[in-house]
């Protein structure tokens, strides 16, 4: 687990002035990783690091003569398109670039005078998927996610009885997550209306959003092996935004007996940046289970995850109709949410994903599942804020929603702040639905 060093000191400011406002996601205690290249031009994506509004090049920063050693190997796997062998280096190399951009980004830097040239405006780059993901797995981490969605199916007994011991989850589909901005059809499958004899084809009627978060393997772990709790944030590497778009209708007709399938695979939306592990370390909370809940099992207890396995994370997700776009109105919040009320902790979820020895590869990604949160108005997603459709959101100019309508656009935003420490943020996620095709 990280400890607290100099790259968290809150009193450090950037020679990169936007970085320093103390409004910004990515001041120079953030520094998370995202693979981009400049709009329009037709040349390579590669690594690079937020600084304030502009993108540290991480292509052009290994050119420039200015870092040494395991940094130096770290920028060099950096320049690439995709960031897995970085990943795949480990935390003490991950540690030790975080140290050395730290170091060479602080207000009175020598670097400066090399590095400056070595800022893209974020406002003149784009990005794509920062790494390969391998494999994919959604979690179910929400108790009050899993509550709510199982009170909609089963009124009198909403918890089944493994949840309090099994960090739940299923195998998912890496191949459709895309970044954020991204754009997709509705998606269109088998569904069957209560009332109706027969399935049919058609588009999805019950189309929902999921407020996730995403965590990045970085270094595996070997086929019949397992991650011991206490090894686990060790094998981390950092963490984003995921909006898990769900097909509600397709979902119900064909999630039994083996769980989601086509309802699941069409789309999810990835915030660019990755936040890391280390960045994370002054939002490390407690992390406690009720005395009238059953206690993890020992393979899944350790005293470093009793005392900082939690994570206090704010997130948020917003909607822009396209009736809004055209009126000019900004995007309204639907819920707020923390990462505190997920029922099992990020060290937990990669354990139990190693215990029958499944090897975990550089860039594999696990999601949370719907992280909501005890409150109705932390219910992220629309089925439980209008409990299964029964109940419509109405928007400020008066719109209502059920479920998602074509034109519509997602925001996901997630950041952390508290007295003591740097405020830092994750960017958002952003897609919209296009007609069915
Ligand atoms: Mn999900």
């Amino acid at each position: 687990m990280y400890e607290l060093n100099e790259t968290h000191d809150p009193k450090l400011l950037s020679w990169v002035a936007s970085a320093n406002d103390g409004k910004t996601d990515f001041p120079i205690q953030n520094l998370p990783f995202a693979s981009f290249r400049k709009i329009g031009r037709n040349e390579a994506f590669r690594g690079g690091v937020a600084i304030g509004d502009q993108i540290l090049d991480l292509a052009a920063a290994a050119k420039s003569g200015i870092f040494d050693g395991e940094a130096q190997t770290a920028l060099e796997s950096c320049s690439k398109d995709k960031l897995n062998e970085f990943m795949a280096m480990g935390s003490n190399v991950w540690s030790a670039l975080r140290l050395a951009l730290s170091r060479a980004l602080r207000s009175g830097a020598i670097a400066e005078a090399g590095l400056s040239s070595c800022l893209v405006s974020m406002s003149d780059a784009e990005h794509t998927m920062p790494c390969v993901i391998p494999d994919y797995t959604d979690f179910y981490a929400s108790i009050h996610h899993a509550t709510n969605i199982g009170a909609l199916f089963r009124p009198d007994n909403p918890l089944l009885p493994n949840y309090k011991w099994i960090p739940i989850g299923y195998h998912g589909r890496s191949s459709s997550i895309d970044i954020s901005g991204q754009s997709f059809p509705r998606p269109v499958g088998q569904t069957k209306a209560p009332d109706a004899d027969v399935p049919s084809l058609g588009p999805c009627k019950r189309l929902d959003f999921e407020l996730e978060m995403g965590i990045f393997v970085g270094s595996g772990n070997k086929m019949g092996s397992r991650v011991s709790i206490d090894d686990a944030n060790e094998h981390i590497f950092g963490m984003c935004l995921f909006n898990d778009w769900s097909a509600r209708d397709i979902q119900g007709w064909e999630y039994q007996p083996l769980g989601p399938f086509l309802a699941k695979n069409f789309a999810s939306t990835i915030s660019p940046w990755i936040v890391t592990n280390e960045a994370l370390a002054p939002y490390r909370i407690e992390f406690t289970r009720d005395e009238n809940d059953p206690q993890p099992m020992d393979y899944l207890t350790s005293e470093t995850n009793s005392n900082s396995g939690g994570l206090d994370i704010n997130l948020e997700v917003l909607i822009e109709t396209k009736t809004m776009r055209d009126q000019g109105s900004k995007p309204v919040s639907l819920a707020t949410s923390n990462m505190k009320y997920s029922y099992w902790t990020v060290a937990q979820m990669m354990t139990h994903h190693t215990v029958g020895g499944c090897n975990m590869q550089p860039g594999d990604m696990f999601a949370t599942g719907t992280m909501s949160g005890p409150d109705a108005s932390q219910a992220c997603a629309m089925i439980e804020l209008t409990t299964g459709g029964k109940n419509p959101v109405t928007l400020p100019n008066g719109e209502t929603r059920t479920f998602l309508d074509d034109g519509d656009t997602v925001i996901i935003t997630g950041h952390c702040s508290k007295d003591g420490a740097a405020r830092i943020g994750f960017g958002s996620s952003i897609g919209t639905i296009l007609p069915a095709i």
